[in-house]
């Protein structure tokens, strides 16, 4: 498996801002920034971040024998080099100088590569360079961007620009790219609950052996451990908050302890299993644990414990499916199973819903696909329109999965109702794959 990110290159002119857009993108100012033309710097890559995009930038600065008419060999094979393997390329422009031939000779060239070009208009802070935006339409690129890579402005457009041709590049690469989906590795889970849900007995059922202390009373947790054991064949890491435990005659201690400990587990874990007591129902307790889990953006499987001592099971099965649909309306359809840790029914089933939900959790829909459901989300449901006229959703991205983190472009978001961006996150969740999933969505674009 490769290794690499996709490749995106910095190209222009001399002066137009290439290094200082690279370090801004880098974040080391390991470029050597300089107003005079003719400092010489050598092409330098580095591990770029914007939002949550991740590439490798190549900064091609430098070679400043290049004459005004034409580009120089030196410089054009570092560049051809440079473009060799790329993504895509951001072709720079000063704004305020407004297009030279020279910005017209990089233009030429780069539409005969094979690579998707976005044009960033530079030194664009407070609208200053409007018009040399605008005449940057010529160059035939499509919307020039923009940006100030001195004072950072303009970044979320150059997002926007760009992250379809990276996203392009790691679909077209599938797991060639390193990425989120990183091999998958142990299940990192944590079962959590009230005191007395029956967390140590589960774990003890779980693991096949006894090493867990378990009585009537509830426990205070001391450090918890990590347990690595496989389910099926595959390797599962359990936190054991529940622990090693000393149990405690110190009630008014509890609630805090089981707190802290909550905590401690749904940080560590990928999936957390929050444990009912089927003998008690769903409290208000439960629900805060839930919230939580979602607040963290882990993914979560619910299971009403102490099947074998339930009564009315079905009624009750129903009542706690539809409470928690109401109650977590933010993961509808969570998976909900009944089990008992002391028979060991069900722990199968919750095994098999946990390393599913974590699929889920770590799904990267491609990006076409993700339009194609934006469209037809639109289409289905048009957003609203304050004073007549229409907000403009233009765009979706994934930007990171584990939870799964979506970003939407369009204008005047800010006024977009709270209603309506819950109808998208709803639907994105139904129609890809994410129930019960928590998932982020963000807009972008104010005005
Ligand atoms: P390069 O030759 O294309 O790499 O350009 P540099 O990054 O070295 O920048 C050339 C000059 O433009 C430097 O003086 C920078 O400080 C300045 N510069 C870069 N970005 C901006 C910007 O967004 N706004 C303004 N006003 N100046 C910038
Ligand atoms: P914890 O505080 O969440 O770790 O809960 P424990 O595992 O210590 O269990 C609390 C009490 O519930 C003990 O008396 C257990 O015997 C009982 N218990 C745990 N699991 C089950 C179960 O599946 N069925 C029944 N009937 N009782 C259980």
């Amino acid at each position: 498996m490769a290794n690499k990110k996709p490749k995106v290159v910095i190209i222009g002119r001399p002066n137009v801002g290439k290094s200082t857009l690279f370090n801004r993108l880098v974040g080391k100012r390991i470029a050597l920034v300089d107003d005079t033309p003719g400092v010489t710097r050598d092409r330098r890559e580095g591990e770029a971040k914007l939002f949550d995009l991740d590439f490798i930038a190549v900064d091609t600065a430098g070679l400043e024998d290049a004459g005004p008419e034409t580009l120089s060999g030196r410089m054009r094979l570092q560049t051809e080099a440079a473009l060799e393997d790329a993504s895509a390329a951001l072709l720079v422009i000063d704004s305020r100088a407004g297009l030279t031939p020279m910005d017209r000779h990089f233009a030429d060239w780069l539409r005969t590569a094979k690579v998707p070009v976005v044009l960033v208009a530079n030194k664009a802070e407070g609208r200053s360079g409007d018009s040399g935006i605008l005449e940057a339409y010529a160059l035939g690129f499509g919307e020039p961007v923009g940006i100030s890579a001195e004072h950072g402005e303009g970044l979320a457009d150059l997002f926007e620009a760009l992250a379809p041709h990276v996203d392009a590049a790691i679909a077209a690469a599938g797991d060639a790219f390193e990425g989120e989906d990183e091999e998958a590795g142990p299940l990192k889970l944590a079962i959590v609950g009230r005191p007395n849900a029956g967390k140590s007995t589960l774990i003890n059922t779980l693991l096949g052996q006894d090493r867990l202390v378990t009585g009537p009373e509830a426990g205070i947790t001391r450090d918890s451990i990590e347990i690595e054991w496989s389910w099926e064949g595959r390797p599962v890491r359990l936190i054991d908050t529940a622990g090693v435990r000393k149990k405690a005659k110190v009630h008014e201690k509890l609630e805090k302890l089981s707190v802290a400990d909550t905590r401690r587990a749904v940080d560590f874990a990928e999936v957390v299993v929050l444990l009912l007591d089927a003998t008690l129902g769903l409290e208000a307790q439960d629900l805060r644990i839930a919230d939580m889990v979602i607040e963290e953006g882990r993914a979560l499987v619910i299971a009403l414990n102490k099947w074998d001592a339930a009564e009315d099971q079905s009624r009750l099965f129903q009542g706690v499916r539809k409470a928690l649909d109401e109650g977590l309306a933010q993961i509808k359809g969570v998976p909900l199973l009944a089990v008992s840790g002391m028979t060991g029914k069900g722990l199968d089933t919750l095994l098999k819903a946990a390393f599913e939900q974590r699929d889920a959790w770590s799904q990267r829909v491609p990006t076409s696909r993700l339009n194609r459901w934006f469209e037809g989300a639109l289409e289905r449901n048009p957003p609203p329109a304050p004073d007549g006229k229409r907000l403009k959703l233009r765009y979706v991205t994934q930007v990171k999965a584990r939870p799964p983190s979506f970003v939407i472009f369009g204008n005047r978001l800010t006024e977009l109702p709270e209603s309506y961006r819950r109808y998208l996150a709803n639907s994105l969740r139904d129609d890809l794959g994410f129930t019960g999933v928590p998932i982020r969505l963000t807009l972008r674009g104010g005005k």
